[in-house]
């Protein structure tokens, strides 16, 4: 089996990180940052985020696995005095796999037909370079709203926990098939109205976002925030990828939601 192992930088993480590579080269398995079989990231949930980015064009082929050196992570929930359990258990047994949905963003410029997809982790969130963002939302193919205010932001069922979360928006179970659509400030008024609650769509329903007024956008895609300019269109959807993540041992959704936010 091949491996590799990404770092947030730090001292602790980059220690950890040593390790585990020494750990599992002894036990025969072959390190290769190019086509690894599993990821092992090392520092938070930003780290995974990076990892799973770098690793985008093989997530059929890629399992990830995160160790936490600050906090607990969502995706990332073993600690670095674990780090002998994990790597027996990498080396030695055969893992589960648990698959969790992406989101699919596909932005569409005004010159040339030209378009560029994403996938995200966690969400993509749309807000305009200056002043209120001003977008009709289709749902479907057909004009749901149109929405005014800060910004609007698109998350996945595992990234419902990040920032969609502190939009008050729903957290959603990652055995889900679903996006999540959640407000950022909206204006309402007598004369302008949106629906104020998050909206939560199946596999098979799409959203586009379609500019009114403004062209160019701040977008972020996790933790990757890029201006776009001559914006035609935003479309979300569930993709048809899946990350993979390498479980050794149960650990809950609720119960990870719970240690995170109450306990
Ligand atoms: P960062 O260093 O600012 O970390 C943001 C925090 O979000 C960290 O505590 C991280 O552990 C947590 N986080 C990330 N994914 C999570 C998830 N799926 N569930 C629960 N918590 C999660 O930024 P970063 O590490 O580069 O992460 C980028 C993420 O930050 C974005 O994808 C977005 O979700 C989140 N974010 C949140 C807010 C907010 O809550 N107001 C604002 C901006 C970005």
């Amino acid at each position: 089996m091949k491996f590799a192992v990404i770092s947030k930088g730090d001292a602790i993480s980059n220690e950890c990180m040593y390790k585990i590579r020494t750990y599992l080269t002894d036990f025969r398995l072959t390190y290769d940052e190019d086509e690894p079989d599993i990821v092992i990231s090392v520092g938070g949930d930003g780290t995974l985020l990076y990892a799973f980015h770098r690793y985008r064009s093989r997530l059929e082929q890629t399992a990830f696995v995160g160790v936490h050196t600050g906090h607990l992570g969502f995706y990332a929930d073993w600690v670095p005095d674990e780090i002998e359990k994990l790597v027996i258990a990498i080396a030695k047994t055969p893992y589960q796999i648990v698959e969790y949905p992406l989101l699919e963003v596909t932005i569409r410029y005004v010159r040339g037909g030209r378009e560029a997809k994403y996938l995200a982790l966690n969400e993509c969130t749309v807000k305009s370079v200056s002043g209120t963002l001003v977008m009709d939302v289709e749902i479907r193919g057909d004009l749901f709203e149109t929405f005014r205010g800060d910004g609007l932001c698109i998350s996945t069922p595992s990234g419902s926990t990040a920032y969609n979360k502190a939009l008050g928006g729903a957290i959603l179970h990652p055995s889900l098939e679903a996006i999540q659509v959640a407000e950022m400030a909206s204006i309402n008024n007598r004369v302008f109205r949106t629906i104020g609650s998050p909206l939560i769509l199946p596999a098979h329903h799409t959203c586009m976002l379609k500019p009114v007024n403004d062209v160019d956008f701040q977008i972020t895609i996790d933790h990757l925030s890029l201006l776009h300019k001559d914006v035609k269109s935003i479309q979300c959807r569930v993709a048809d990828e899946k990350i993979r993540f390498a479980r050794f041992r149960p650990f809950p959704f609720w119960k990870r939601v719970r240690e995170s936010f109450i306990q």
